[in-house]
């Protein structure tokens, strides 16, 4: 039977149209950006709006910082003992424009060494884990190769 593939949090990101955005929502009245979506009220603390609508991520940030999770972590995470560990890459990517930090892992292959405060990258599509009836998906950030065109 084959598997859906299924966004580990709906909403979060889109594959629709020509490429990969992460969507947050921005607040109607002082234009705040809040990525996870914040669809119930503005949280700047000087504004009272109810109003915001979706609004599509930056596509490329910079690398703020990262780290490697080379150990399973302990519970209450969830991952099969049984399997063997796969180590990745966590990075915090400042996007200029909304002026936040957005976490994501690495994508597959991404490791320390070919990561560096301040370099380029991009999100795009990834899988978290697999299951007999899901693929979740989720958003992974990839250093932007240098050649590659600007398209933003
Ligand atoms: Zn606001």
């Amino acid at each position: 039977m084959p598997r859906t593939r299924t966004p580990l949090v709906p909403g979060w990101f889109t594959t629709e149209g020509e490429e990969f955005r992460l969507l947050g929502t921005r607040c109607r009245v002082c234009g705040s950006v809040f990525f996870p979506r914040e669809d119930s009220f503005c949280r700047s603390p000087d504004c009272a709006s109810t109003e915001l609508d979706e609004a599509p991520l930056s596509r490329r940030g910079r690398v703020w910082s990262y780290t490697d999770g080379r150990y399973r972590p302990p519970a209450p995470y969830v991952s099969d003992p049984d399997a063997e560990w796969q180590p990745y890459t966590l990075i915090a990517v400042e996007l200029a424009a909304e002026r936040m930090v957005v976490l994501g892992q690495g994508a597959p292959g991404v490791t320390l060494a070919d990561l560096a405060v301040g370099m380029e990258v991009e999100a795009v599509p990834g899988v978290l884990s697999e299951d007999a009836e899901h693929i979740w998906t989720t958003w992974n950030w990839r250093p932007v190769t240098s050649g590659s065109e600007e398209r933003s």
